[in-house]
């Protein structure tokens, strides 16, 4: 049976066991043991560190795995990347105390940087061949300049607020990671058959998130208009409507344009606009 390693507990794990549940996908009531019997879909689900993820999916403890992109590049073991997941989105950044004068790269010639990242920063270095030292260190990174420990620090920002509070300022943004699907390679059939059921699953949730069902009533003479305003995946559904001159148009339609589109709709004659969550997008 297919295993799936996902996050113990921190931030992939909520988003990751809400993907499996849009998917069906359920781990056994309350339990928060290593192991879980997956419930709506034949597998097990490992909770692990994010750290041992992609190593556990390279040993085999686990076939498949969520975890951030930033892990699998850092820890270099032999993974596929199957599917980006479209959560978990950070990026890795070297910061500089803010009152430097950093003028680029260069500038960390010579220079100590802490990291929990040293693959992926000694990579960096490398490429941009600049010789610094890098001083490895596992947990608050952030504090390594105030205590005279680094000039600089490479870490993981999200929205900056971290390194305003630490006086730093954040001068190169180097890698970007969000969550991805990883699995072994060359998993047997059995297995690889099960992995093809998840993809089509998650396929089908991530294409339906950030969309909207939108029907509303129209009259005959705004339906080539309406129509053209609408994205679709064929072209928009029109129903006749029990009242004659009168229809039903339907369309998917992407959130960031949700408000745009109906305030268009409404000018060209719309009527009884309703917009309804999607849950799935099946093709
Ligand atoms: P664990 O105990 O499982 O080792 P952790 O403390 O190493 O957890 P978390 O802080 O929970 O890790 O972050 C897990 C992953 O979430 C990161 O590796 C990264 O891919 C992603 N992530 C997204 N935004 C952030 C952020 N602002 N800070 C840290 N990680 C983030
Ligand atoms: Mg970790």
């Amino acid at each position: 049976m297919l295993k799936i390693a996902i996050q113990s507990k921190g931030r992939l794990n909520d988003e990751s066991m809400s993907l499996l549940a849009d998917a069906g996908i359920y781990a056994a009531s309350g339990s928060r043991s290593l192991v879980s019997r997956a419930k709506g879909f034949p597998m097990e689900i490992l909770f692990l560190r994010d750290d041992d993820i992609p190593q556990a999916v390279a040993m085999g403890v686990a076939d498949i795995g969520i975890v951030g992109l930033n892990e699998v590049a850092e820890k270099g073991q032999s993974v596929v990347e199957v599917m980006r997941l479209g959560f978990g989105a950070c990026r890795i950044s070297i910061a500089v105390p803010k009152g430097e004068d950093y003028s680029g790269p260069s500038w960390l010639n010579g220079r100590r940087i802490a990291t929990s990242y040293p693959v992926i920063l000694g990579d960096y270095l490398k490429t941009a061949g600049i010789e610094a030292e890098i001083h490895e260190i596992a947990g608050s990174v952030e504090i390594a300049p105030a205590v005279g420990m680094a000039d600089a620090i490479f870490d993981i920002v999200s929205s900056g607020g971290t390194l305003i509070q630490n006086g730093l300022r954040e001068v190169e943004q180097v890698f970007f990671s969000e969550a991805v699907l990883i699995a072994r390679p060359g998993l047997d059939g059995e297995k690889s058959a099960g992995l093809e059921k998840l993809k089509f699953r998650l396929r089908s949730i991530l294409a339906s998130r950030g969309m909207k069902y939108l029907l509303m009533n129209i009259p005959q003479d705004a339906v080539d208009a309406a129509v053209a305003l609408l994205p679709a995946m064929k072209s928009p559904t029109l129903l006749p409507l029990a009242e004659p001159g009168w229809f039903s148009l339907h369309a998917v339609v992407p959130e960031e344009v949700l408000w745009e589109k109906i305030e268009q709709l409404k000018v060209i004659g719309a009527e009884d606009i309703l917009v309804l969550n999607l849950e799935n997008i099946v093709k």
